[in-house]
């Protein structure tokens, strides 16, 4: 009988880098999928990153994986988002290729060392004991394993909604994925039914340009990657998305239609994700605003599909056809796909320990969307930690664990496995509580050693990572070193650009700390740092310009570590302290935790949450210090 040390169930975005984080690191791999074509697709929207969840693609790509790369390849508008505002929150957003994306995935897979990629179903676990042993394949052949990771996505017992129509399948053009998930059922797994859905995608010829206002990409894109440097970047041509908007009339023929939407007549019973409504739920739950604004996104370089980001739906064909008709510049839109919904199993992911593998059966990782997430970032970040993991427990190593202050990836990881969720679970970066230490540009220096000693990173890209931080070191030092002397010249060249003139002799470091003042003005106003690349200029004035958050930070972190131990004095009530959901507040109540650890082991019971109690209690004991005195 065949055997490999790890099996990937799943060709998707978890299942991708799953298996290629397994095979890197030595270890024989095979990916099996129920269509080989269709690895790497992207079902949705063929965009990769936005808010935090850029974040997480550059720290798949810190810790040597896939998404990151295969997106700096094949995107075709790249923009940063929130770029004026605080770098907690500036995220990378690209809009990809969608088939080059899929050809670009299969491509590096299939020359992959150590990784044979089959297409087939798996309809079953083989176990001995609580031991995963093997799988077995639809005609009931059975390979031999020392682990599996389930990357299902949205195929277990699927079914697609478009009004009155049900299909089996995980998406358009896609089966269904049926005995894996009555296993699962068998092996005492928990699981639940969630639900997403899809706009239409529109014939490019067939939509009126004119008049629709269009947005363009970053004039200077940045790529998600730190390790590909030989690139010319961008790869591929550069592209605009449009902007229209829903109408009064538009929103009445929903209204109108709305029990004939699988979602509002009950044929639905699956969770859907609150963020990311349907137009059904916009109209519904927004009933007093009187537009919603769309995004006209093309799906390719040439191909005629426009994905309009903004109407998500399963109403009949018939309703789609008249409100969509009812948009500015989509009157006589050709539809080339209808919306749609699909409904499908997943595990509820408390059942699972940090490392994704399966608290009651040992060699079962599961990531993706299967654990109840949504979206290709949260899916790829979970599958390169399953597969290191798997890895690793297949050579009998150490499990790699990433904490919460590491990186979002730590975050995500722990919210499911700690907290699960009731709805579909995407990141937001106000689920992490140190956002200002997990920045996007910052990734590779929290997470590339960490990888670099397990061998997920090869030498080669450690070798660029220790390249960047020795410049780093070589431009701060400068900046340090270099000095700005009160002198006339200086002052009027400050004057003429409306800032405030120095009075005595300032180190360029300090200069920078400015507000406004940067380091292209620096290099005006005679520091010489022109050499600099834009990434070394960009993290030095971070680090300088937000010390003093970051310092805060770093204390409010080594506080919470330190606090393991402090004790919960007995009687605190827990409804007066600020900033806590009432539902912790519940859980504290119930559990009446002794210590700051204890409380902090409690599922459902944030970091954030022990962070408040932690300053609460410590004001408490200054106040009555005080009061003594
Ligand atoms: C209609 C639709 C709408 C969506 N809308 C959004 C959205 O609005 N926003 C958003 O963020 N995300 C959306 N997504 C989700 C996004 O596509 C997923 O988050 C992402 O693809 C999840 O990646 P994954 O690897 O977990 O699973 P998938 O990409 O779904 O991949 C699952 C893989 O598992 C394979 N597989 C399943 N069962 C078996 C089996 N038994 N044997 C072998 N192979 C098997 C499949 O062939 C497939 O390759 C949508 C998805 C769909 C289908």
């Amino acid at each position: 009988m065949e055997h490999f040390d790890v099996i990937v169930i799943g060709g998707g975005h978890a299942g991708t880098e799953a298996a290629h984080a397994s095979a890197r690191m030595g270890t024989k791999t095979a990916l099996i999928t129920l269509d080989q074509t269709r690895i790497g697709f992207l079902s949705c929207n063929p965009a990769v990153g936005g808010l935090a969840k850029g974040q997480l693609v550059k720290e798949i790509d810190a810790l040597g994986g896939l998404m990151g790369i295969n997106t700096d390849k094949t995107g075709i508008q790249f923009k940063r988002l929130n770029a004026s505002k605080g770098p907690a929150v500036r995220s990378s957003r690209a809009q990809c290729d969608k088939k080059r994306y899929a050809q670009e995935m299969q491509k590096t897979l299939k020359i992959t060392e150590n990784l044979t990629i089959l297409e087939n179903e798996i309809s079953g676990l083989v176990l001995e004991k609580s031991k995963i042993t093997g799988v077995t394949l639809k005609d009931g052949t059975k390979i031999n394993t020392y682990c599996v990771i389930i990357t299902s996505g949205t195929f277990l017992q699927a079914i697609m909604h478009m009004g009155e129509e049900k299909t089996e399948g995980g998406r358009v053009g896609d089966r269904s994925s049926k005995d894996l998930s009555a296993d699962l059922k068998n092996l005492g797994f928990k699981l639940r039914r969630l639900k997403t859905g899809t706009p239409p995608r529109l014939d490019k010829d067939s939509i009126d340009w004119a008049g629709l206002e269009s947005q363009t990409g970053d004039i200077k894109p940045i790529p998600f990657s730190f390790y590909i440097k030989s690139l010319p970047f961008p790869v591929l041509s550069q592209v605009s998305c449009f902007i229209t908007h829903t109408n009064e009339k538009a929103h009445e023929i929903i209204v109108k239609n709305l029990l004939r939407s699988p979602m509002y007549s009950g044929q639905i019973t699956g969770i859907g994700p609150r963020y990311c409504p349907s137009i059904e739920d916009k109209v519904k739950r927004f009933s007093d605003k009187r537009s919603h604004q769309l995004f006209l996104e093309p799906e390719g370089l040439d191909v005629p599909e426009i994905y309009v980001n903004g109407i998500s739906t399963s109403l009949p064909r018939d309703v789609q056809d008249e409100f969509v008709h009812n948009i500015k510049g989509l009157e006589r839109a050709r539809f080339l796909k209808y919306g749609y919904a699909v409904e499908y199993d997943a595990v509820d992911s408390r059942q699972l320990k940090r490392t994704l593998e399966s608290k009651d059966i040992e060699g079962l990782f599961f990531a993706g969307q299967v654990n109840g997430t949504s979206g290709y970032e949260e899916a790829g970040a979970q599958g390169i930690i399953a597969g290191i993991n798997a890895s690793l427990k297949a050579s009998s190593l150490d499990p790699f664990v990433l904490e919460r202050n590491d990186g979002y990836i730590g975050v995500l990881i722990d919210d499911l496995t700690l907290i699960g969720s009731d709805e579909p679970y995407r990141m937001f970066t106000s689920r992490a509580e140190y956002r200002l230490l997990l920045r996007e540009d910052n990734a590779d220096q929290r997470l590339s050693e960490k990888a670099w000693k397990i061998k997920i990173l090869n030498d080669d890209k450690f070798a660029i990572f220790n390249r960047k931080m020795d410049e780093l070191a070589k431009w701060k030092k400068s900046a340090a070193e270099s000095f700005f002397y009160p002198t006339d010249e200086t002052n009027q060249k400050l004057a003429l650009r409306n800032l405030t003139a120095i009075k005595d002799r300032v180190s360029a470091s300090v200069m920078l700390k400015r507000p406004d003042i940067d380091w292209n003005i620096l290099t005006e106003l005679g520091f010489d740092g022109s050499q600099a690349s834009d990434e070394i200029k960009e993290q030095i004035e971070i680090e300088l310009k937000y010390e003093g958050y970051i310092h805060r930070d770093l204390q409010m972190l080594e506080g919470v570590r330190k606090s393991e131990r402090t004790e919960i004095p007995n009687g605190l009530k827990f409804e007066d302290i600020p900033g806590i959901s009432n539902e912790i507040r519940l859980k504290l109540n119930q559990t009446r935790p002794e210590t700051l650890g204890q409380a902090s082991r409690i599922s459902g019971v944030t970091p954030a949450a022990v962070a408040n109690l932690m300053i609460y209690i410590r004001n408490q004991k200054e106040i009555s210090g005080s009061r003594h005195l």
